[in-house]
């Protein structure tokens, strides 16, 4: 019997060098080893007998191999082995390139099992470079279905294969049964052994369905136990009471009514605020609910009641807008409003971090650089974190390290179903803006090829004859040798619509290589009117708020992802002005177009959110790699939603009887969870 933590050199076959290699896929010991689970199959069950081939058929074939291989160079580098096999009914040849020692290892009176695409003419088939063995009861590349695991330099199917085989044979019943025995049986799951098994080597289609169904269950549920675990250690208390503020005189500056939602979610912040524990509320509403007035509720409160407050953007663009439409509603209710970003001139910050530590800011607005280690606070209280799903990991661990467990307000326009925002976020309390202030209309939304692009551009210059603004956004910066299939660039563009599509109106162009200064400017100009069409990337794409815009135009929009489509659409309709967003649709093909069709039919952020989960998988919709969401080795939270819930509440039950996971019968399951705590310090926060 082995250890599970023997290191993978020992494994029989792995050896030094190739131990190297399973480092690189993170398979560092035997139970790496086995838990380093296949990412597809190939299911070589088909067999036929040879007159019964048909051209094209991928199967396997047993025959015996009736004359010596024929081995013949055809120029340097390529030779031919050719081996005649027959079986009771047939004759067929198999062909391998570049593989002369099959001439010594394919005996003539021997029986094989070969597996490949069959070729060749009619009555003459051919295999070419077949995966075979020797014909056994117990196959192991042919007639049945084989794992095809994830590759690296050094390493090949056969050898990561073998090393699994002599892995499980050696680590045999000791494989830990994590679950309880009572919730296996409730939710028919199999058993450890079994499971372990069939998921590398399924005996069938229905063993390796239930293989699956328990690994996946089994991950999820340990990842819940240890969200839940985590939960209890964390009730800490707040330093900061922010109880009966008076906010009339907020409310009196507002220029408009809160909505109903607003002011639920405004009432769920200031609630939160006054309790003992901090508050760690995410505001989900989707583009254009209003969620910047709330935190400027939230921050007024905690300023009127003597403390500082810190508010997050994701980008320059948007700090600066907020720093500008903050400054204007709170300074004259006496709230010094500072910023600090990374663009800004070496004096200027130093003045802004001088005024943080001193106190002579009450709310500082920026862009991540507000919680970079040398920006200290005097009394820092809440932190509001704007569009929160584009910060990275690291920043959002960086964000709760901040001051003194300050109160904590995350807003995003993604509507991320409950169950994955409970593992994104942690346990967040979670308030919704489901309404839209009122006078909006539905932006009407159309997908449109080159044909239209002469009746689009005399559709942009009636609305800016009407006093309207318009976007158009090309999704990159420079025309690069990789985009040669007429991606737009920006400048080019931007030049060309200035020059002879609008030479009497005032264009602009704004992109992500622009100084922090330059970029202010222009976004300045528009917000004040002076532009009248924007041309854009993508740095644009969220919070930016210009209510008389009214068209979007978004160039080769096959390019972007439905959620940052929908984004992008919600930067016009944010007033009274009826509004338009405008797909090209690029050459994306079929599929693309197919989507964008969909899109042009919805307004509803949620369900465009699940339809672009679904099609990208939660890494990319997330933004990137660095989703928030543990690395999980079975288990996806795009296609095992429903799994994931029942793993919850199984967890929860569990939990409930055995907080501490205490007890004898689930000391397995507590090892996991730490362990899972130990491997995501940064990532559960
Ligand atoms: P988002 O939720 O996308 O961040 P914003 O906070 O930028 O939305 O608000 C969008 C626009 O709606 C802004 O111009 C804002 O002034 C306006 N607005 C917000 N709340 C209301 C309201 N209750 N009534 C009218 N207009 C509102
Ligand atoms: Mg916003």
């Amino acid at each position: 019997m082995t250890r599970l933590d023997t290191d993978i050199r020992y494994i029989k076959g792995v050896g030094e060098q190739k131990a190297r290699a399973f480092e690189k896929l993170g398979v560092t010991n035997l139970r790496e080893l086995v838990m380093n689970f296949p990412r597809v199959y190939e299911d070589r069950t088909a067999v036929k007998t040879i007159p019964r081939l048909q051209f094209g058929d991928t199967c396997c074939v047993s025959a015996t191999v009736a004359a010596p291989p024929r081995l013949s160079f055809i120029r340097k580098g390529l030779d031919i082995t050719r081996v005649p096999v027959v079986d009771a009914g047939g004759r067929m040849t198999v062909t391998f390139f570049n593989r002369s020692y099959v001439k010594n290892t394919l005996i003539p009176g021997e029986s094989y099992i070969f597996y490949g695409r069959i070729g060749g003419r009619i009555g003459a088939p051919e295999m070419t470079n077949p995966v075979f063995e020797k014909e056994t009861n117990t196959p192991a590349a042919t007639r049945r279905i084989v794992p095809v695991y994830r590759m690296t330099a050094g390493l090949n199917q056969r050898t990561m294969m073998n090393a699994v085989r002599v892995g499980l044979d050696a680590c045999g019943d000791q494989l830990p049964e994590r679950l309880p025995r009572e919730i296996r049986e409730r939710y028919h799951l199999a058993q450890t052994c079994f499971s372990y098994e069939n998921i590398h080597f399924p005996r069938d289609m229905e063993s390796l369905e239930l293989a699956r169904r328990r690994l996946i269950f089994e991950e999820l549920f340990v990842l819940s136990c240890t969200l839940s675990f985590m939960r209890t250690r964390q009730l800490r208390k707040s330093p900061y009471r922010i109880a009966d503020v008076d906010m009339t005189e907020f409310y009196r500056a507002l220029p408009f009514e809160l909505t109903g939602a607003q002011s639920r979610a405004v009432g769920d912040i200031l609630r939160d605020m006054a309790g003992d524990a901090p508050m760690s509320r995410l505001i989900q509403g989707d583009v254009g609910s209003g969620k910047t007035a709330v935190a400027a509720a939230a921050a007024f409160a905690a300023v009127r009641a003597g403390y500082q407050a810190a508010f997050m953007a994701p980008t320059e663009i948007l700090a600066e807008q907020h720093f500008r439409s903050l400054s204007a509603l709170l300074e004259p209710l006496g709230v010094r409003v500072a910023l600090l970003t990374g663009g800004m001139a070496a004096k200027a910050k130093r003045e802004a971090r001088e005024a943080v530590r001193l106190g002579g800011a009450d709310l500082v607005i920026g862009t991540h650089a507000l919680i970079s280690g040398d920006v200290e606070f005097l009394k820092l209280a809440l932190i509001i974190a704007d569009e929160q799903h584009r910060f990275g990991v690291q920043q959002r661990a960086a964000l709760t390290d901040k001051g003194d467990t300050p109160h904590v307000l995350v807003m995003s326009a993604t509507p991320i179903p409950r169950t994955l925002a409970l593992i994104v976020y942690g346990d967040l309390d979670v308030s919704v803006i489901n309404e839209l202030p009122p006078g909006r209309q539905v932006i009407d939304t159309f997908l449109v090829g080159e044909s239209m692009r002469q009746r689009i551009y005399n559709f942009i210059r009636r609305l800016v004859g009407e006093g309207r603004q318009a976007f158009i956004v090309c999704p990159a910066v420079e025309e690069t040798e990789e985009s040669p299939d007429g991606l737009k660039s920006v400048k080019e563009y931007a030049k060309e619509l200035q020059e002879r599509v609008f030479p009497d109106l005032r264009v602009a162009l704004v992109h992500g290589k622009l100084r922090p200064k330059e970029k202010n400017e222009v976004m300045e100009a528009f917000a004040a009117g002076s532009i009248d069409i924007l041309v854009a990337t993508t740095v644009i794409e969220v919070g930016v708020d210009v209510p008389n815009a009214a068209l979007m135009v978004v160039e080769n929009a096959d390019r972007f992802g439905l959620s940052q489509l929908h984004q992008l659409r919600g930067r016009v309709g944010r007033g009274d002005h009826k509004s338009y967003c405008v797909l090209f649709e690029g050459g994306g093909g079929e599929l693309a177009r197919e989507r964008m069709r969909a899109f042009c039919k919805t307004n509803d952020g949620f369900k465009i959110a699940e339809e672009d989960l679904r099609i990208r998988g939660p890494g990319d919709f997330f933004g990137s790699r660095q989703s928030g969401l543990p690395d999980m080795q079975i288990a996806s939270f795009a296609s095992d939603m429903d799994m994931l819930k029942t793993a919850q509440s199984a967890a929860r039950e569990l939990l409930t009887e055995d907080p501490e996971l205490r007890r004898p019968e689930n000391a397995v399951l507590r090892e996991s969870v730490e362990r899972l705590l130990e491997k995501n310090k940064g990532t559960f926060n």
